[in-house]
């Protein structure tokens, strides 16, 4: 939430009200809403003071021009421009979540048909939503999109829904828990990457002091000189321990490195690869608006993938929701002969995706590829436990924002008000907050009254003046908890090695997945991405006639 004195000051905020896309969809005038701005500027309690206060959204950044977004571009563009298949080729894709569906699209795009198989009743997977009997969505994740998401940008332009991305301010926004209540921000001037970046940490004096800056900085030099070979090399190292052996501070790991351990993977710096961090801030301060951060207008399952199967099935492709593999049922030369669903059917095609999750694949493989060194690799992936909370109180809570902000709490990594965040969630009276629990692996089990007790908890120290752990302040009208006992892959130390690539050994056999090899972290970005060199890996091979001794061609077929 923006507040209006400080958005008139600052520069180009309502220079340029054709820019602003109005909170709603209207005009962003009528839509201002009479409530104290929350205490985030000077971080002084004492000044909170009544004051008019502006949902709004910030324009697209400019990212098309970027080398990454190109990039992106080409690949989408090389797939779509792709020589025609004299016949096109049956994908039959295991998975809708957006690795699954990201493939899907391209293959189609490509020429040929996808058909995918969905486990579950609703696509998305991790991104996946669901509608309570009031009409309100809770999600598997609390999602954010980034500037530095070439791939996922460029789908959303491909698609042609960019305006579903409702952009923030550049500023990331921390709580403080030396002061309950109040926040200290990272402000990303308009200046070219990485000079804003920088700026922005040596404005903020709260988090970090001078001299801890100072040797954190010289820390990091390596990284700066050695680049992508420095980063990969810390892949053996926690961030912890990287700490250590750099002599950077033990402060900067509690004030800023446990915040983003546990936004990047979920889990603490004494586990985190440091080669995981160092990517990250490598995507991030690259480009000027890589760290910048968007919510999707609503629910993910209608807004972004439907929009996605949409797209494939004008081109002759489909879903199946409900159709769950059961076996990858192979022939004696090893290669898949069909797939087996749980229904009793088969489904057979020209070539084969696993889009599903590293842990299920790894249950459903093939005895006999089991100990071939591109699955036997797998083992060392295992998906990570994460729960997500939502609550929904009967007043408009007030020591919020318009924006992602890092808890820094024990329990908890980043929450927003969605009522505030999302267009589809909006409501000007009442807040939904929606909190990523984190690290979650003791609490996984627990059941959701102690979850939701143990949120409230370190709620009350988020907003002192208006929730109290026993609710006697905000009431809780109803929540909803998400519990994810296998989500991404942990990123713990040595796992980058152990990335498949998506062509496997077996002729007509793909991956797709966040998990697969690519060069960003388990993420939306690292699955769409997967999902197109997935295709491309199809695309190229279907062309080389690398496929062929896969063929006689099946007509894809369903049998019970
Ligand atoms: C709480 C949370 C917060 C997150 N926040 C962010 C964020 O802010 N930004 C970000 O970039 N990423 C975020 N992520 C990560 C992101 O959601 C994932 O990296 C991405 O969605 C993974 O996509 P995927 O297609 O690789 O896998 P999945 O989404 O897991 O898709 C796999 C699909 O396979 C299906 N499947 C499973 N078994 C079978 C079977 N036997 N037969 C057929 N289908 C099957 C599943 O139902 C699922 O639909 C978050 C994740 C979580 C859990």
């Amino acid at each position: 939430m923006q507040c209006l004195p400080c958005a008139m000051s600052s520069p180009g905020a309502l220079l340029q009200p054709q820019s602003a896309v109005g909170w709603r969809g209207g005009d962003h005038w009528e839509n201002l809403v009479a409530i104290p701005c929350a205490r985030l500027h000077r971080g002084n309690r004492k000044q909170f003071s009544p004051l008019r206060v502006v949902c709004k959204d910030y324009p697209r950044p400019e990212i098309d021009s970027t080398v990454n977004f190109l990039e992106a571009a080409a690949l989408s563009a090389s797939l779509r421009n792709a020589p025609r298949p004299s016949e096109p080729l049956k994908i039959v894709i295991a998975g809708a979540g957006l690795a699954g569906l990201s493939t899907a699209k391209y293959v189609a795009d490509a020429g040929h048909i996808p058909i995918v198989l969905e486990a579950r009743d609703v696509l998305g997977g991790k991104v996946a939503a669901w509608k309570d009997k009031d009409g309100d969505w809770y999600e598997t994740g609390l999602h954010i999109f980034f500037g530095a998401y070439p791939n996922v940008q460029n789908l959303f332009g491909e698609l042609g829904i960019n305006d579903r991305l409702q952009w923030k301010e550049h500023s990331m926004i921390f709580a403080r828990p030396d002061k309950p209540g109040e926040f200290s921000r990272f402000d990303f001037p308009e200046l070219p990457a990485p000079f804003n970046g920088v700026l922005a940490i040596l404005k903020n004096n709260e988090m970090l002091t001078w001299p801890e800056k100072i040797r954190f900085a010289i820390g990091l030099l390596p990284a700066i000189v050695g680049g992508q070979k420095y980063v990969e090399a810390q892949d053996n190292l926690t961030v912890k321990e990287w700490m250590i052996k750099q002599g950077v501070p033990e402060r900067v790991n509690d004030e800023v490195f446990i915040a983003m351990s546990k936004a990047l993977n979920f889990i603490n710096p004494d586990e985190l690869s440091m080669q995981c961090v160092l990517i990250a801030l490598n995507r991030f301060l690259q480009e000027s608006h890589g760290s910048k951060m968007a919510f999707l207008d609503g629910n993910p399952p209608e807004r972004l993938c439907t929009p996605i199967v949409d797209h494939f099935s004008k081109l002759g492709g489909e879903v199946r929701l409900n159709s769950r593999l059961q076996n990858i049922v192979v022939n004696d030369d090893g290669r898949v002969k069909h797939f087996a669903l749980t229904d009793g059917s088969i489904v057979e095609g020209d070539v084969y995706v696993s889009a599903m999750p590293v842990d299920i694949l790894k249950l459903l493989l093939p005895e006999s590829w089991k100990e071939m060194p591109y699955f036997k690799k797998l083992s060392k992936l295992v998906g990570v436990p994460v729960i997500n909370v939502h609550i929904w109180f009967d007043r408009k809570l007030k020591n919020t924002y318009d924006h992602l902000l890092f808890s820094r709490s024990p329990l908890l990594s980043v929450y927003a008000d969605m009522s505030t965040t999302c267009k589809e969630y909006a409501d000007p009276n009442k807040s939904m907050l929606e909190l990523v629990f984190a690290p979650a692996d003791k609490w996984i089990a627990r059941s959701e009254e102690d979850i939701l007790d143990a949120t409230m908890l370190e709620l009350a120290k988020l907003f002192p003046d208006e929730i109290a752990a026993d609710g006697s302040k905000a009431k809780v009208l109803k929540y909803h908890i998400v519990k994810t006992p296998r989500s991404v892959y942990k990123t713990v130390p040595d796992c980058e090695p152990c990335r498949p690539l998506q062509r496997s050994p077996l002729r007509g056999f793909y991956l797709a997945g966040d998990f697969t090899k690519q060069k960003y972290l388990a993420s939306m970005e690292g699955a769409v991405l997967s999902g197109k060199l997935c295709a491309m890996s199809i695309v190229q091979d279907s062309n080389s006639g690398a496929l062929l001794p896969v063929l006689p061609r099946k007509t894809m077929s369903v049998t019970r």
